[in-house]
């Protein structure tokens, strides 16, 4: 077995790249499946040595992220432990009061920071963060940032798989010594930690792991979508700017706006409205998202999201919450509110997960009844921890149908021009009515018509 078989093909995949990254026959590498998603491929002879299981998020092998937060954070001191947040020792809100970081950041601009101290502190030689890949426009990738510079110019929000494979091959292969923070979304920090506890190499070389609240990760047609509707023809895009300020006081309604290989800026894109709607809907989903129930990183040091608080709403400069979970990420963030280069306040457990309502909604409640269609249809699916639920399932029958509908219809239009936009359009815009139809009538879990 390996994981193509295991994870790829039953469409569990989330596009992490650790297992191209660490395969020791170098049998895979990743690339876009018909879809769309970014899944790893074999191309050469499979030993079926199993390290690709071993380390794969979505394998159902080796230890669970439960038990690897218990390990890392059990003893800590002072440490509580909730079953949907995992280990917390403390959790705050606030923004970077320091140079750009809260400009150029996705929200408050607080993991940019917290990153650039623990290069200053000489916690960590290198940060592995997410940027455009240079050399292949329309892919982003982990690049190595050792100054402050570097950091704040990786800022913002990759909302496109971003695979840690090559990234990983060149810190294996370095012949200088070099720790590194990584930053990581929930299903690589798990990953990562049990390829960790297999390689004693990587162990040493990763000393910090930072995490993002995650909630779902669209795929490259999704960037197809964003870029034609910001004017950018697929081929002509360079990258995309997600989380480009909101045109109005609503910290939420945030926008994207591609650029093109030439440099030219497209048109902002809300997304608010069309965007966020099929994001809901599970269009553009990577498969391995559907099946994902680690919404707060729950392996990772500490955990950086949006401030999504009514009070936040109106304040475009935007804000951010903060997971501590070991004694030194804690160290930093009070040494940086001590210092006045973050202002911070700590907040109770109660108020995070109020921010993250619909993350919640999306990954753990509607999981249990996207499990019971699973089960329903007579697939398999790796041990979840939430227990698939045939009352979720009935409750909200129409919406889960209306997802598959919709994801089914786009999955047959091409979006490559500005003319299958229009077409795009023109198939959407029925459903549209659809779906304000369900909201209207308390069919959708996402509540009346906001
Ligand atoms: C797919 C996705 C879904 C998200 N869903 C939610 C959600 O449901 N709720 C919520 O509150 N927050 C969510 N976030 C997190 C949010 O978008 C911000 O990243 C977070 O608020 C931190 O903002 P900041 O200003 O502190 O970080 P910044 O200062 O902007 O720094 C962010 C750091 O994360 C790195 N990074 C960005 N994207 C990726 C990526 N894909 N993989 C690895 N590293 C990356 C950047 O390179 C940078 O180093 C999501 C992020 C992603 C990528
Ligand atoms: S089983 Fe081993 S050789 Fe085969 S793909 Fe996985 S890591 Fe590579
Ligand atoms: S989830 Fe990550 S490790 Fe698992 S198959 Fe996909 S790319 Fe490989
Ligand atoms: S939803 Fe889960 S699987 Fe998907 S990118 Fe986020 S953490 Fe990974």
């Amino acid at each position: 077995m390996n994981v193509i078989e295991r994870v790829v093909e039953p469409g569990f995949c989330s596009g992490c790249g650790l297992c191209a990254g660490l395969c020791p026959s170098e049998s895979l590498v990743m690339g876009f499946d018909s879809r769309k998603d970014l899944v790893p491929t074999l191309i050469g002879q499979c030993s079926r040595c199993g390290l690709c299981l071993e380390v794969c998020p979505f394998s159902g092998e080796g230890s669970g992220i439960d038990d690897i937060g218990n390990e890392r954070f059990g003893d800590v001191p002072g440490i509580s432990l909730d079953r949907v947040s995992g280990f917390y020792l403390s959790i705050w809100e606030g923004h970077s009061s320091r140079g750009d970081f809260r400009k150029r950041g996705a929200s408050g601009g607080m993991a940019s920071w917290f990153l650039t101290r623990i290069l200053e502190e000489g916690l960590a030689d290198a940060v592995l963060s997410a940027g455009p890949d240079g050399s292949r426009p329309g892919i982003w990738t982990f690049i190595k940032a050792e100054r402050a510079e570097d950091v704040i110019s990786q800022a913002g929000s990759v909302y496109h798989p971003v695979p840690i494979d090559r990234a990983l091959k060149k810190i294996l292969l370095e012949k200088e010594y070099k720790r590194y923070a990584v930053v990581a979304l929930p299903c690589l920090a798990y990953g990562l930690r049990k390829a960790m506890k297999r390689l004693p190499r990587l162990k040493e070389k990763i000393v910090m792991l930072v995490s993002l609240t995650c909630g779902l990760m669209p795929n490259h047609r999704y960037s197809e979508y964003v870029s034609l509707e910001s004017g950018v023809l697929p081929e002509n895009m360079s990258h995309i700017n997600f989380r480009y300020p909101p045109g109005e006081a609503d910290s939420s309604n945030y926008r994207h706006v591609a650029f093109s290989r030439d440099g030219k800026q497209g048109l902002p894109v809300p997304a608010k409205g069309l965007p966020d709607l099929l994001w809901r809907h599970e269009a553009f989903i990577q498969g391995g998202c559907l099946i994902c129930d680690d919404v707060f990183g729950e392996t990772a040091d500490a955990v950086f999201m949006d401030a999504w608080l009514p009070e936040y709403k109106k304040d475009i400069r935007g804000n951010s919450l903060v997971i501590c979970r070991s004694p030194l990420a804690e160290k930093i963030l009070r040494d940086g509110a001590a210092e006045s280069e973050c202002k911070v306040r700590e907040i109770d457990h109660e108020r995070l997960m109020q921010s993250q309502y619909e993350t919640l909604l999306v990954k753990r409640h509607l999981l249990a009844g996207r499990l019971a269609r699973k089960e329903e249809e007579g697939k398999s699916f790796p041990e979840r921890r939430v227990a698939m639920d045939r009352e979720i399932l009935d409750k909200y029958g129409k919406y889960f149908r209306f997802c598959e509908k919709l994801k089914a219809a786009i999955e047959k239009t091409r979006l490559e021009t500005f003319e299958d936009l229009e077409v795009f359009h023109h198939l959407i815009d029925p459903l549209l009515e659809e779906e304000m139809e369900m909201r209207l009538n308390g069919e959708s879990p996402f509540g009346g018509n906001e």
